[in-house]
C-alpha cells in the first residue's frame, strides 16, 4: 500500500520560509519518496525547486539558499493521479493575468476529468493528466473574477473528491480541506509565524505548537507577514468522511489527526483486537514497524504473554511497496526482514499487523517464521478486510489484486499459511476514533464510498456537482 502525500505551507515574520518548509517535508516523508519541491515568494516573484526522489536527495544547500522570500509551501508525492513522472510532480505552479499560483494537493478528485473537459472547451491547455492542475486552472480562472476568498468557493463548489491544499497566491499562503475532511490537515504556531501541515509533526519538527485540525470545508488565510491567520468555513456538511486508514496505518505514530494521537489510537486497536479476538500463544510479535503499536495494546491486553521482537528489519532497504514487480516486491520482503530465532524456535506465536493488502507480504513473513521453527501461528490484522480499491489518493492495488477481494477470511488464511486468522471489526474502529461510522470513509473496507464515483456503491446520498461554467453562486 502506497501512501499519498504530504503537504505543507508556511508564512513567517522576516525569515526565510524555506528552510523550515524543508525540515517539515523530512517530518512529512513518510507520506510519499516519488518526489519534493519547495514554492517560496518574496513579494516581488515566486521560486521553485522541485525534483524526483527524497526530500534529502532533491535539496542541496544551494537549493534552499536560492528560494527567497519568507512565505511558502512544500509537497512530497507518491503517485496516484497522473503519471509517474516529473511532470506530476508538485507544488504545481501557473501564473495568470492576476498574479501567481502553486498549489500542493493531498488526495483525489472524482471528477477531475468533467473539469479539465469543461476548463478546455474553455480554453485552457494543460501540461499534465494530474487532478493537482485542474484545481490549479480552475482557482485560477476565479481569480480573474472574484476575490480570493470567492475564488477559492467557486472552485470548492465544481471539484469534488477529496483534497487536503496548501497553496501560495503571490505571497499569502492558504490552507484547504475538502468537505468532508477526507485527508487530515492541522494549523500550527511557531515562534514567529504560522504553518499548516498534512500531520502534527511536522509542527513539533518545527518546534511549534499545535493550534487545530483545520475543519472540514475550511479555508485558512495566513497572513503574508506572519501575524496571524483568518478563517472561513466556505462549505458546511453534515457528515464528515475521515479517512480511517490514516489512524492505522499511513499517518506516523506521534502526529495527532483530529484530536487523536494515532499512537493511542493504535495501541487501543491493538487491545480491541485481544479482546475480539485474543488466542493465548507462547509469545506476541509485531510485524516491524506497522504492527509494533498494536502488538503492544495487545500484548498489554493479554497480561501474561510475552511480547517480544521476532523479526529484525534491515532499515537501509527500501520500502517494499516501491518495487514494481511481484518478483522484485517477494524478494524485498527477505531482503528486509531477518528472524530472532530464540524468540520463535519451538514457541507459538501471535503475529500482529496493521493490515494486509495483497497478502505477498503476509505470506512470506509466515514462511519466514516457520522457516525459524515456529510451531504455530496466529495472525491477528488490526482493521478490517481490505475488500475494494481506494479512489481517495491511496494506492491500495486494484480489486482482483486485493486477496480479500474475493476471499472469505478462511480462504485467506489457508492462502498465507496461518493456523488461525482475525482481523478488527468495523465497530471496533469507530468506537476507538470516537467517530460514528457515518462520519468515516470505509470505503475500500465495505466498497461502499462517501464520494460519487463512476461504477461504484456510495454510502450516503450524494453526487457530483453539475459542472457548468464559472457561475457559481457566491452568497
Ligand atoms: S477508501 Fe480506505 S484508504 Fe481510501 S480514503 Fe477511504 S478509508 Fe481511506
Amino acid at each position: 500500500m502506497d501512501e499519498k502525500c504530504g503537504v505543507v505551507g508556511i508564512s513567517l515574520q522576516n525569515r526565510e520560509a524555506a528552510r523550515p518548509i524543508y525540515y517539515s517535508l523530512y517530518a512529512l516523508q513518510h507520506r510519499g519518496q516519488e518526489s519534493a519541491g519547495i514554492v517560496t515568494h518574496d513579494g516581488f516573484q515566486q521560486y521553485s525547486h522541485i525534483g524526483m526522489g527524497l526530500v534529502g536527495d532533491v535539496f542541496g544547500p544551494d537549493d534552499i539558499d536560492a528560494l527567497n522570500g519568507s512565505v511558502g509551501i512544500g509537497h512530497v508525492r507518491y503517485p496516484t493521479a497522473g503519471s509517474v513522472d516529473s511532470s506530476c510532480a508538485q507544488p504545481f505552479t501557473v501564473s495568470f493575468k492576476s498574479g501567481s499560483l502553486a498549489l500542493s494537493h493531498n488526495g483525489n478528485l472524482v471528477n477531475a476529468d468533467d473539469v479539465r473537459d469543461e476548463l478546455a472547451e474553455l480554453g485552457h491547455a494543460f501540461t499534465s493528466d494530474g487532478d493537482t492542475e485542474v484545481i490549479a486552472h480552475d482557482l485560477a480562472r476565479n481569480l480573474l473574477e472574484a476575490d480570493l476568498v470567492r475564488a477559492v468557493k467557486r472552485t470548492m463548489q465544481r471539484i469534488h473528491g477529496s483534497y487536503s491544499l496548501t497553496i501560495t497566491h503571490d505571497d499569502t499562503v492558504l490552507g484547504l480541506r475538502d468537505p468532508e475532511g477526507n485527508r487530515p490537515l492541522c494549523l500550527g504556531k511557531v515562534e514567529d509565524g504560522y504553518v499548516i501541515a498534512s500531520e502534527s509533526s511536522a509542527v513539533d519538527t518545527l518546534d511549534g505548537e499545535v493550534i487545530r485540525d483545520v475543519r472540514p470545508g475550511e479555508l485558512i488565510v495566513l497572513q503574508p507577514d506572519g501575524a496571524g491567520y483568518d478563517s472561513y468555513q466556505l462549505v458546511e456538511n453534515d457528515r464528515t468522511a475521515h479517512c480511517f486508514f490514516e489512524h492505522v496505518y499511513f499517518a506516523r505514530p506521534d502526529s495527532e489527526i483530529d484530536g487523536k494521537l494515532v499512537y493511542d489510537t493504535r495501541r487501543e486497536l491493538g487491545r480491541k483486537l485481544y479482546e475480539e479476538s485474543g488466542i493465548d500463544t507462547d509469545v506476541v510479535l509485531p510485524v516491524p514497524d506497522s504492527g509494533r503499536a498494536f502488538a503492544s495494546g495487545y500484548a498489554a491486553a493479554a497480561e501474561d504473554v510475552e511480547f517480544a521482537e521476532g523479526l529484525m528489519k534491515n532499515r537501509y532497504v527500501g520500502r517494499t511497496f516501491i518495487m514494481p514487480t511481484q518478483d522484485e516486491r517477494e524478494r524485498a520482503v527477505r531482503l528486509k526482514l531477518n528472524p530472532i530465532k530464540n524468540t520463535i524456535e519451538g514457541k507459538s506465536v501471535t503475529l500482529i499487523d496493521d493490515s494486509i493488502v495483497r497478502g505477498t507480504t503476509s505470506t512470506q513473513l509466515l514462511d519466514l517464521l516457520r522457516d525459524a521453527g515456529a510451531e504455530e501461528i496466529h495472525l491477528r490484522i488490526g482493521s478490517p478486510p481490505i475488500v475494494a480499491p481506494c479512489y481517495m489518493g491511496i494506492d491500495m492495488a486494484s480489486r482482483d489484486e486485493l486477496i480479500a477481494g474475493d476471499r472469505s477470511i478462511e480462504e485467506i488464511r489457508e492462502t498465507i499459511g496461518a493456523d488461525s486468522l482475525s482481523y478488527l471489526s468495523i465497530d471496533a474502529i469507530s468506537e476507538t476514533l470516537g467517530t460514528a461510522r457515518e462520519d468515516l470513509c470505509l470505503g475500500c473496507v465495505t466498497g461502499e464510498y462517501p464520494y460519487d464515483i463512476d461504477g461504484e456503491a456510495t454510502d450516503r446520498e450524494i453526487a457530483r456537482p453539475v459542472i457548468d461554467g464559472p457561475d457559481v453562486a457566491d452568497d
